[in-house]
């Protein structure tokens, strides 16, 4: 029989047992085991894994609570992609109790779904696409190196790191729209040639996060003041602060750093 470890969120945080890894079943308390809201997941090798939203008080006291933004610094790729499962689906657990259509209480109908025994309507979770684009200026003296990245800081932002430009698509919008309008909205500029690159299951709190390029197009900078904190146009000698390693946004920016080696 594999192990079966432990995925105990308190919010966005992670608890690390006193060894500083994920909590084997074994070093989990009875009372934990036997909460209602546990959901269990089988990763692609057959590992188990049981995830569970819970306060503080009910955990060993030498365990130790990480940011999940800190934990995805130290987490296996496959171990994240469980955390961001689980998370999600604990979050679209709590959010999604009644029927959208009759306001009767769901019950469970599979790990991952849920079903209205009034008028049988089902629910599966579905993440909130959202769109994230880098930037980027052409050198303008034509200099090697002399090319930037737009970068930004919103007010909602933990740290003191910087990212790029995000947004959450509308109804109507094709992606690409959503990335124009976003940039425009946010900073000010008009931007062109947008291209797909890659997509990531973002947990904060569901998010498809779906990662675009763009080039510089005309206007000048100037941020929304409710939602960015400041930013500007850096070059690779020159960044500020950059997002954790295992954003989408880090991955499109080392993309940009490469291509200038
Ligand atoms: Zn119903």
């Amino acid at each position: 029989m594999s192990k079966v470890y432990w995925i105990v969120f308190s919010k966005d945080q992670l608890w690390f047992s006193d060894q500083g890894k994920l909590p084997e079943e074994s070093e989990i308390l009875e009372t934990l085991s036997s909460q209602e809201n546990v959901r269990t997941i089988e990763d692609a090798d057959g590992q188990y894994f049981k995830g569970v939203q819970l306060a503080a008080e009910s955990l060993p006291k030498d365990w130790k609570l990480v940011h999940l933004r800190q934990a995805f610094e130290v987490l296996s790729a496959n171990e994240y992609k469980v955390v961001c499962k689980l998370k999600e689906l604990l979050h679209w657990d709590e959010e999604h109790q009644f029927c959208g259509k009759c306001a009767h209480k769901l019950d469970k109908l599979t790990d991952i779904s849920k079903q209205c025994p009034n008028c049988g309507r089902e629910y599966w979770p579905s993440p909130s696409p959202a769109m994230i684009v880098l930037v980027e200026k052409a050198s303008e003296d034509g200099v090697k190196g002399h090319d930037e990245v737009l970068m930004i800081r919103t007010h909602s932002f933990p740290g003191s790191f910087h990212s790029l430009v995000a947004g959450y698509v509308e109804s109507s919008e094709t992606l690409e729209d959503t990335v124009e309008r976003e940039v425009l909205e946010e900073t000010g500029i008009s931007i062109k040639n947008i291209r797909y690159v890659a997509s990531q299951s973002w947990p904060f709190p569901f998010v498809q996060m779906i990662g675009f390029r763009a080039e510089y197009a005309g206007g000048s900078l100037r941020f929304q003041e409710e939602e960015i904190e400041k930013g500007g146009w850096f070059r690779r000698n020159n960044l500020p602060e950059l997002p954790g390693r295992i954003s989408l946004a880090r991955k499109l920016i080392d993309q940009w750093l490469r291509e200038g080696e």
